[in-house]
């Protein structure tokens, strides 16, 4: 006998996405949990389901499956994220929010277009070396001539945008840049370990300058050659801002510029931009000229506190009778290895005094224009994190990113003027010069 033949069972129809399929499998895998709303600094202030990761990622999948356009949620969901990964930390399924909301933000100006200034900047300024020293040079001439006091008074700083809010922020540049400053640091402690690479962030080059001497100095008194090779932007602005086609164009420049450098490897003192030139591999490892330079750039660059605390410490440490607090940069990698090493590396000074932060690895508000951008979920966030700053009674709060360096002085200006903000690689360089005064 023959069995009864079923008819073709009822199978739910799946939407296909119209857009951003790459990610279409990433933005699936939330399961609704919810675990994400306790960690996400935008919800601590803003206490909306569209704030969660949960909230954003629902928001973008109806707009891939066309239930509304990405304009839509430009203004609140996609602009006010962070980007700061906190909620992935708690994520089960590890939905990777930032990542999404980056793709999301860069489909919007391939639907719309990029903005005109930004595209100037992105495509035009900073991809070139000498971007930098035409920023610092107008910059530093507007200062000299009270030009930046004025249009700082008049509020004109604020009219010209992003750019003008941010160099507001930051307030007076320092006369000579990072890459200025690398023909007077001292010789190398012998004996000599290898040759590094150098990468300098142009970001810290003009608004840290300081912080990055500090690090070369560190390296230097450790064994370490340095080279530090003239680049332009290693891409991050572009990301977070967006730009597709600029991310890839400056890490070509990047991965084409080092090509010649003969060193045992890169490091840089930037948490967020040594996270992006670390994603080489993966922003042009389709590239079928420059694929495999990129992976090889990728795996050969490290934090210069990583690379320090992996080949081993050797420059004596006087003592620092200092009391500090560590933020720890959101961009290092979620529960990495690296989100110890700053503990580490200071533990080793004599008579320094560490307190945990409370909620340390939050973002601090900061990241690339967010401040300027979304200036009210940005104090909100600085204020919670200052509020765990003074209860530790710390003097010092030390960070590891040059976003981070510009907030958390904001934030001490504002909240705690008792506290000094310094970069991890400055309290070691103070550590060193101790010992040798001592
Ligand atoms: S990336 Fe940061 S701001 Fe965005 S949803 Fe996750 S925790 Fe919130
Ligand atoms: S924690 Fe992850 S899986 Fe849970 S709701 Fe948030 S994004 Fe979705």
């Amino acid at each position: 006998m023959e069995a009864p033949v079923e008819p073709p069972g009822e199978v739910a129809a799946v939407p296909a996405p119209r857009f951003l399929a790459d990610i279409y499998e990433d933005v699936s895998r939330c399961n609704k949990c919810s675990l994400c709303q306790a960690v996400c600094p935008t919800y601590q202030v803003n206490p909306l389901e569209w704030e969660t990761a949960r909230g954003r990622v629902a928001l973008i999948r109806d707009a891939m499956e066309g239930r509304l356009e990405l304009r839509d949620i430009a203004d609140g969901p996609l602009s006010t994220c962070l980007t700061c990964d906190n909620c992935m930390a708690a994520c089960p399924p590890r939905v990777p929010t930032a990542a999404i909301v980056d793709r999301a933000r860069q489909e919007l100006h391939e639907q719309e277009g990029y903005p005109r200034g930004q595209r100037w900047l992105l495509r035009r300024v900073l991809p070139r070396p000498g971007g930098t020293r035409t920023l610092h040079r107008l910059s530093r001439a507007a200062q000299v001539t009270g030009l930046h006091a004025a249009a700082r008074g008049l509020h004109i700083t604020r009219w010209i945008g992003t750019v003008g809010g941010m160099a507001e922020r930051i307030g007076p540049l320092a006369r000579r840049r990072a890459d200025q400053r690398v023909a007077g640091l001292p010789a190398v402690t012998p004996p000599v370990r290898g040759r590094l690479g150098f990468l300098i962030c142009c970001y810290q080059n003009l608004v840290a300058p300081e912080a990055t001497e500090a690090a070369m100095r560190v390296l230097l008194a450790n064994g370490w050659e340095l080279e530090a090779p003239e680049l332009g932007c290693f891409g991050l602005p572009a990301q977070s801002l967006g730009d597709g086609p600029a991310v890839r164009e400056m890490a070509k420049r990047t991965v084409t510029g080092l090509a010649d450098l003969e060193v045992d490897g890169l490091v840089g003192d930037v948490a967020s931009c040594v996270g992006h030139v670390r994603r080489y591999g993966r922003i042009l490892g389709d590239n079928p000229v420059l694929g495999d330079a990129a992976r090889r750039v990728a795996d050969v660059t490290d934090l210069a506190s990583v690379r320090l605390e992996r080949t081993g410490w050797r420059a004596p440490l006087g003592p620092l009778p200092w009391h500090v607090t560590i933020d720890e940069p959101c961009s290092l990698s979620i529960d990495g290895p690296e989100r110890g090493v700053a503990r580490a590396l200071l533990a080793r000074i004599p008579e320094l005094r560490i307190t945990p932060l409370e909620e340390a690895a939050m973002c601090c508000g900061g990241p690339g224009s967010y401040a300027t951008g979304q200036p009210e979920h940005s104090d909100a966030i600085l204020a919670r994190k200052f509020e765990h700053v003074v209860a530790t009674g710390a003097d010092v709060l030390v960070t590891e990113n040059v976003s981070c360096l510009v907030q958390l002085r904001v934030g001490a200006r504002r909240h705690a003027p008792q506290v000094r903000v310094m970069h991890l690689m400055e309290v070691l360089d103070a550590a060193i010069r101790a010992a040798s005064t001592g």
